[in-house]
């Protein structure tokens, strides 16, 4: 009957009415996905649609800031969507200019371009830094250094700039002007700069992570950031970090800059930064910001909306004390996997991380890999997300409870006991 009707309706050049129930069909298939339909939150919790209660510590993906439906967020947001949602960058948007007030009061930045994700911050820091190279030091085709097993997005210079060949098969050619060395390797980037620039300038900017999440919950080096730092001063390059997972407090300070004692030219940020919302946004020094009225939009960039919810997430961060609350919590989530370690050290080799931003490393023989150990964490009703194949991450909600981080180590560690 129903290819009766297709085959009627193709005729006539229709296509066929949609079915009655959602189906996942009609979605693009970019994504592995869990069998599994979340619909409600509050706090540190999901329910299913099987009514089916889980703690969450992927918090969306690591976006959450405030937890699910905050009492506070909701509040904030319904009144702005009484006042107004969107209205274009033509005029001027006090939501945007309080939250680029804060920022710059709260970094070492001096302005604020806002557009949607991470990887739309790292395009604006690219023609940022291009502009840059060419203005101030006379360089024709400038290259932008990144690091190995980094994530920047999915664009197509972000992809670039990601220095993990998976995410560029398929896609050539990928942007011109990247080249990569090997994170917290000084060797490795001085012999980077050096292949770059024993010419003359040929390098515009080092774009790199404190921390790099995606690529395994790997902490920068102090003294690695400190060398890239004096580099980059000493030949006016820029050194932009991307802070778009480690920002807006996350390592139990608000910038991951700080944890590793160096101050950048400019760095990006979006995951935490709207507590769930889309936004995202490049934070300049002011000798840095060569960017000039024209050389860079976005329709949605700085919305009124989108902006609401950065500011209050910023807000409620210091009204509730929550860079303490996320290094104590931090301490004591470091402290129970420690104890995981030793107890299933067949499964592990350690455990590292900043604040809320932890990962379990397995072993390079381990019977299981990362993902298996998220999958099995669901029958514990535990949401947990790999970073790579090899490391398990935990990126709860800011606001998780000290209860609640012992329930998230005894679900893991029911978790292990039955892969073990
Ligand atoms: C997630 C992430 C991005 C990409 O952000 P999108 O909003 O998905 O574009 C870029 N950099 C880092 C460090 C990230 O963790």
């Amino acid at each position: 009957m129903t290819g009766l009707v297709d085959t009627a309706l193709k005729t006539v050049g229709v296509a066929r009415p949609s079915a009655k129930t959602a189906s996942a069909n009609a979605v693009m298939n970019t994504y592995n996905r869990f069998p599994l339909t979340l619909v409600r939150g509050k706090g540190c919790w999901v329910w299913d649609d099987q009514g089916h209660r889980y703690l969450d510590a992927v918090a969306g993906i690591a976006t959450d800031t405030l937890g699910h439906s905050d009492r506070v967020m909701r509040r904030s947001l319904h009144r702005q969507l009484r006042r107004i949602q969107h209205v274009s960058n033509l005029y001027r948007i006090p939501e945007q200019e309080e939250l680029a007030d804060w920022l710059v009061q709260h970094s070492c930045a001096d302005s604020v371009f806002f557009c949607n994700s991470g990887a739309e911050a790292n395009e604006a820091a690219i023609k940022l830094a291009r502009k840059h190279g060419h203005q101030r030091r006379n360089i024709e085709r400038p290259v932008i250094l990144t690091a190995a097993a980094s994530f920047h997005g999915r664009t197509l210079a972000a992809v670039t700039a990601t220095g993990q060949p998976k995410y560029h098969q398929g896609f050539e050619p990928v942007v011109e002007g990247f080249d990569y060395f090997n994170y917290n390797d000084i060797n490795s980037f001085e012999t980077a700069l050096q292949k770059h620039e024993e010419h003359g300038p040929k390098v515009a900017a080092v774009l790199i992570e404190p921390l790099q999440g995606e690529g395994g919950v790997n902490p920068g080096d102090h003294a690695f950031f400190q060398t890239v730092r004096q580099r980059c001063s000493e030949r006016n390059i820029l050194l932009i970090l991307d802070e778009v997972q480690v920002g807006m407090g996350r390592s139990g300070r608000l910038w991951g800059y700080e944890q590793i004692g160096i101050e950048p030219d400019a760095f990006t940020l979006a995951k935490g930064l709207g507590g769930g919302h889309a936004i995202g946004a490049l934070l300049v020094q002011a000798e840095a910001d060569v960017f000039r009225p024209g050389d860079h939009a976005s329709t949605f960039g700085g919305n009124p909306f989108a902006c609401r919810a950065g500011l209050t997430v910023a807000r409620e961060i210091e009204r509730r004390g929550l860079l303490q609350h996320v290094e104590q919590r931090g301490i004591q989530l470091r402290e129970g996997l420690e104890l995981l370690v030793e107890r299933y050290p067949d499964l592990f080799e350690g455990t590292r991380g900043w604040g809320l931003l932890q990962g379990l490393v397995l072993r390079e023989n381990s019977t299981c890999n990362a993902a298996q150990l998220s999958a099995a964490a669901i029958d514990q009703r535990l949401l947990l997300v790999a970073a790579g194949p090899r490391v398990l991450r935990m990126v709860p909600p800011l606001v998780i409870t000290r209860r609640e981080v012992q329930q998230l180590l005894q679900r893991l560690d029911a978790t292990l006991a039955t892969a073990a």
